[in-house]
This record gives C-alpha cells, structure tokens and sequence, in this order.
C-alpha cells in the first residue's frame, strides 16, 4: 500500500527550518520587541523588495490588510466596491465593514479571476475602488482593470493573499495597483506560524496612512490623530516570515514543477490543466482541474489515500452572509459553474515528485479513463 498523499502537509516545511526558526524566535524572545519593532520592519523591507515596491506595512492578517487598504483609499458608507464573487470571504467582507457595498461582477472562466469587461460594467456613480484578486496564485489581468480605474478615478487594490512573487507582465504582485494585500495565513505560499498580513504601496503617503491606520491612528504616544484599529504585526512573525521569505523563490520553483507535471500528465486522462494566461507567472497557490461527477471523482480518490479540496464551494454572492445583497442563482454563471466543477489537487513545495504520477492515475480510474 503506497503512503497516503494529504491536500496539504505543513510539518515538513517547519521541520526542515527547524533551527533557523527557533532562533528567529529566540532573537525577539530576548529582545522583548513583541509587536512590530526591528524584525518586523527587516521584513517590511526585504518584502517590499521582493516585489519591487518601495513601502510595505506589516499587519496582524490579510484580512487587516485589505481592511486597512480600503479604509485609506477612503473607503466608506454609502460607496461601492467592485470585487469578483469567487474568493474568500474575507474578500467582500471588509467592503461591509466599512459600510460599503461589494458590487460583484462575474469572472473570466479561464483565470477564475474578475473579468474586466464585467468589472467596467459594474461601475457605478457610487464605486470607490476596484478589488480583483488573484486567485490560486494567478495574477488578475490588470491592463485593462487599471484602465478602467484612471478613466472613472478609482482606486485599483489586489488582493493578493494567495500571490507571493507571482507576476503579471514582468511586474510583482503588490506592484500592480495602488495598493497589494497580502495574508500568511500558514498555508498561503509564504505563512507565519500564526496570523500575518502585508500592504504594499509605491505611495509614501498611503504608506504612512496605513501605519497610523494599523496602530490607533497615533500620532504621538497617545495622541491620536484619528479612529483606527490595532491591526499590527507581532515581533515573532516577522522573525520567523524572514526566514522563510529566503526559501519562496524554491519554494514556488518547486510548486511550479509539480504543477508543470500535473499539466503534462492530465491531457492524458481528458482533462486540462489551469490556463497560464499570456504574461503572467502562476504560483500555484492551488492547483485546480474541472472535473465531471466531482463529489464522486474525491470520494474515489480519497479511498486511495489521495486528499484533494473544495476552493470555493459556494460563491460569494450566494453566501448566507450576503443574503442582504439580494442576489439569487444564476446571477453570476461563471462563478457559479466553478463553484461546482473545480478539484483541487495536493501542491506544495514537499510534495513528493511521484505523486502527480499517482494523483493523475488514481483521476484516471475514477473517471473511467
Ligand atoms: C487568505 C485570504 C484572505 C484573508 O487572509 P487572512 O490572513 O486569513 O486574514 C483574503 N483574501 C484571500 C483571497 C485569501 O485567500
């Protein structure tokens, strides 16, 4: 019986960094710099280069990070915010928390990403910002959504909590719009044995707004310039997510090669690899095929111990959450349709070698090919 192959193995990766990590650890444990302080701004700069920007601001999730970015693009009641209707919660959530509207549009069925022809449409009188993500680590085709910000006067902010050092037209994720927000969340491409977030700006002012956006809005020790939120790093992720920023470039090398043999093997079993849209590097965030029968497809590989994911089930428009949006099936087809045929297969930088080999064969029988 060939060993199991789970969707996702974390211990490995923080096996392997063992020693390095419990030194960046004991480095703040002896410093007593908890929150923020000088690890945590080491890493604000070696990410800011990692994407090619000149500010990055460390906060406690991505979640933060796309509240924090919206809110200093100003960001608020009565606004609109166009966003796609397949991603993570938090995507469209930060829009309501700032008493703001997420307008969805549908997306491109070859990305997954906003299609920009629909996002042009959904602008309305009322938007403030464009919110496309990159989704499964693919950039957003942000030519033409950039467009259409500078013509309507909008901001333009990625969420790109799923594309560390992806690339789109030769630029970083986090380099593409005004503002880029990350997550290290642990199983992001690069994760924090714990929560983390980045903003990512070239504007020295929206990057000072967002440091007083993350710490009270202090101005002076408890002066308070205006209302804010305690959104900051801690001193230990940033220790630890600078020693793993070291390992990404091999770390999305070898994701990339998994998914390069996955992209071989599957046209072999009918079916097609995640489309690499022209110009743009994909990270592999997740790796995902369109498969037939897909409830059944997952129990038969799960009976040979091969785990597989669900991202995402149900769009958002259709979440119990947004019931107040008011939208209904149909209302997003693409979304919808992915909603219900995308497979996720296992990918990560440990992944053994053989086992797209094995993840293809045992598809290939559960589809009867
Ligand atoms: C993970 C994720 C977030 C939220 O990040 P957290 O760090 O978990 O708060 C937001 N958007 C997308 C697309 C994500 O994948």
């Amino acid at each position: 019986m060939p060993t199991t192959i789970p969707f996702l193995d974390l211990p490995p990766q923080n096996r392997a960094l063992r020693p390095a990590l419990e030194a960046a650890l004991r480095r703040v444990l002896d410093s007593g710099a908890f929150i923020l302080g000088p690890e945590v701004q080491a890493f604000e700069s070696e990410f800011a280069a990692l994407c090619g920007v000149e500010h990055a601001v460390a906060v406690n999730s991505g979640t933060s990070a796309l509240l924090l970015a919206l809110a200093a693009a100003k960001v608020g009641p009565g606004d609109e915010v166009v966003t796609t209707p397949f991603s993570f919660i938090a995507t469209a959530s930060v829009i309501c928390h700032l008493g703001a509207r997420p307008v969805f549009a549908d997306i491109d069925p070859l990305s997954y990403c906003l299609d920009p022809e629909a996002a042009a449409a959904a602008v309305s009188e009322r938007t403030r910002a464009l919110l496309p993500v990159h989704l499964f680590g693919q950039p957003a085709d942000m030519a033409p959504l950039r467009k259409i910000a500078a013509r309507h006067g909008l901001a333009l902010i990625e969420d790109a909590a799923q594309a560390h050092a992806a690339e789109y037209q030769g630029r970083r994720a986090g380099a593409l719009g005004d503002s880029g927000c990350f997550s290290f969340y642990p199983t992001k491409n690069l994760g924090a044995l714990g929560e983390g977030g980045m903003v990512t700006t070239a504007d020295g002012a929206l990057a000072e707004q967002l440091r007083s956006l993350r710490d009270w809005g202090q101005q002076r020790k408890y002066i308070h310039a205006q209302l804010a939120w305690n959104a900051r790093m801690e001193g230990m992720q940033g220790a630890v997510l600078r020693v793993k920023l070291r390992q990404l470039p091999a770390w999305t090398a070898a994701r990339r090669a998994h998914a390069a043999r996955y992209a071989e093997l599957l046209p072999g079993i009918g079916l097609a690899a995640p489309c690499e849209a022209p110009q743009r590097l994909h990270v592999y965030h997740v790796f995902n095929v369109r498969v037939p029968r897909r409830a059944q497809v997952r129990e038969a590989l799960a009976e040979q111990g091969i785990g597989t994911g669900i991202v995402y089930p149900l769009p958002l428009h259709l979440q119990p959450a947004f019931a107040e949006l008011g939208h209904a099936p149909g209302a997003f087809p693409e979304a919808e349709r992915a909603a219900q045929e995308l497979l996720a297969l296992p990918i990560y930088p440990e992944l053994p070698e053989d086992a797209p080999e094995r993840v293809v064969k045992a598809l290939g029988q559960a589809l009867g090919r």
